[in-house]
């Protein structure tokens, strides 16, 4: 159903990147992944952390964009 994304499990400790959010993160992802989103992430990094409520929001929106990739091929 996710296709080429890969997600990663994220440790304890880690918070959500979307900022405003201090909420523990359960999923990371690629920074790529969220350009096409209206999140704003805070990292320096190539991973960025999701918190549930986030990565829900973040579903939502790539919907739309996942089934145009499925769609080209
Ligand atoms: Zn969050």
């Amino acid at each position: 159903m996710l296709g080429r994304l890969v997600l990663g499990k994220v440790g304890k400790g880690v918070s959500c990147s979307v900022a405003n959010c201090g909420n523990p993160a359960t999923r990371s992802l690629s920074v790529q992944n969220l350009s096409s989103t209206s999140l704003k992430v805070n990292t320096d990094g190539r991973r960025a952390y999701l918190c549930d409520d986030h990565f829900k929001v973040w579903k939502k929106e790539t919907k739309k964009s996942r089934e145009m990739d499925r769609l080209r091929f």
